[in-house]
């Protein structure tokens, strides 16, 4: 889940990370008397789950009152890359002398955590990887070990870092990583992390993504779902508790596990086909779940076809079948549904499903064939 930067800041500074005082405006009005609050000049920015809001207009400094009204007045309502502006953050304006960027986020092929600090802050890291890699220090964390001062110091030092911006550094670093592992996070990024003029180092920007997986041991994190940037399917699959990431194509998929469900994408787009989604109905298939996911699915107005790819593990195929079965007497289905049933009890489940095949109701032996066939479907070739 992705936080606003302000949710961000206020998650840095719960662990020690300097940051600008500020505060949340929801209308211009709001905005005014924070900013007489804060005592000008401030900063009015955007709150989106976006970044580039500084080129799009969305973050602007106001020496008084009368510019905050002005710029309050222009974000609000503000359409940055599809995400319109409902909220600002009004924070004390910082007299910036350098901009870095700082942040830690999982290696996965590396199985270990990647810091990655450079001089070369406030523009986009992309571009700086692109365009002089050398720019950026990297450092890989055991997650085990853990990050020590020490090796913190060392990171820096390789970073060229402007000499009075060290220790503001080190010290926003060690905490940045306690931050990014004690609150579960995926991404902690400071993108400016600045040297103010009078020689503060602090975070200037937050972009903060936390393992909704984790929510249950945060249980203030649940603010956070409610303002992720959803499409109505997603909203609706959502609602049912299903792992659903919407996509453009023409299949549906429904899967059981992550695993499968994502090597149900790829072998649809490997036989020519595109997928719709990725719908992971988790281990149990029973009735309720397949019809939720059958529902979620059948709304989206692109699909042609719906793939379902169940290997039994634990739940044993005839199981499967039966909720197949159960749930298509529940939901009326438009588009042709391919199965695919392997693993436990899979020719228990097969016979149990064979009196329902039809011409909308086909059933393959394996996730090529299967795959070939809901291709066809879609494409109206079968
Ligand atoms: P982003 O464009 O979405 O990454 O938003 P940022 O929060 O990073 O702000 C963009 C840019 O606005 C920063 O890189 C700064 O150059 C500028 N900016 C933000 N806050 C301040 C501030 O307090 N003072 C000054 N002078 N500039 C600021
Ligand atoms: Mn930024």
């Amino acid at each position: 889940m992705d936080l606003f930067e302000y949710q961000g800041k206020l998650f840095f500074s719960r662990y020690g990370i300097p940051i600008s005082a500020g505060e949340v405006a929801f209308t211009v009005d709001e905005a005014v008397a924070a900013a007489e609050r804060l005592g000008c000049p401030v900063v009015v920015k955007a709150q989106v789950l976006t970044g580039g809001r500084g080129k799009a207009g969305g973050v602007k400094v106001a020496n008084s009152v009368d510019e905050v009204r002005t710029h309050a007045g222009n974000i609000l309502g503000l359409d940055i890359k599809g995400h319109v502006v409902g909220r600002l953050w009004i924070e004390q304006a910082s007299d910036i002398a350098r901009e870095y960027y700082a942040s830690f986020t999982l290696d996965r092929s590396a199985k270990q955590h990647l810091g990655m600090l450079s001089a070369q802050g406030g523009v986009d890291i992309e571009e700086v990887a692109a365009t002089d890699p050398d720019a950026i220090a990297k450092i890989h964390v055991d997650p085990v070990e853990g990050l020590t001062e020490a090796r913190c110091r060392e990171w820096v030092a390789a970073a060229n870092l402007d000499p009075e911006a060290v220790q503001g550094a080190v010290d926003i670093l060690v905490k940045l990583y306690e931050a990014y592992v004690d609150g579960d996070a995926d991404l902690c990024e400071i993108n400016p992390l600045i040297l103010t003029t009078d020689g503060v180092v602090k975070a200037l920007d937050a972009k903060v993504t936390v393992d909704a997986n984790a929510v249950f041991r945060h249980p203030d994190y649940e603010e956070y779902d409610a303002i992720q940037h959803r499409d109505e399917r997603e909203t609706a699959a959502h609602d049912k508790g299903l792992q659903y990431v919407g996509l453009d194509g023409t299949v549906g998929i429904i899967a059981n596990g992550a695993g499968l469900a994502m090597s149900t994408v790829d072998i649809v787009s490997q036989v020519g086909g595109t997928p719709a989604n990725f719908l992971d109905i988790g281990g149990g298939a029973n009735a309720d779940v397949m019809a939720g996911a059958l529902e979620v699915i059948n709304n989206d107005p692109k699909v042609q076809s719906i793939f379902i790819n169940i290997f039994g593990g634990i739940t044993k195929g005839e199981e499967v079948a039966n909720g197949i079965i159960a749930a298509l007497g529940r939901v009326q289905i438009d588009a042709p549904i391919v199965i695919r049933l392997d693993g436990t009890n899979a020719e228990l489940g097969r016979e149990l499903l064979q009196p329902h095949l039809s011409e909308t109701l086909q059933m393959q032996p394996t996730m090529i064939e299967a795959a070939r066939t809901a291709v066809a479907l879609a494409e109206g070739t079968k």
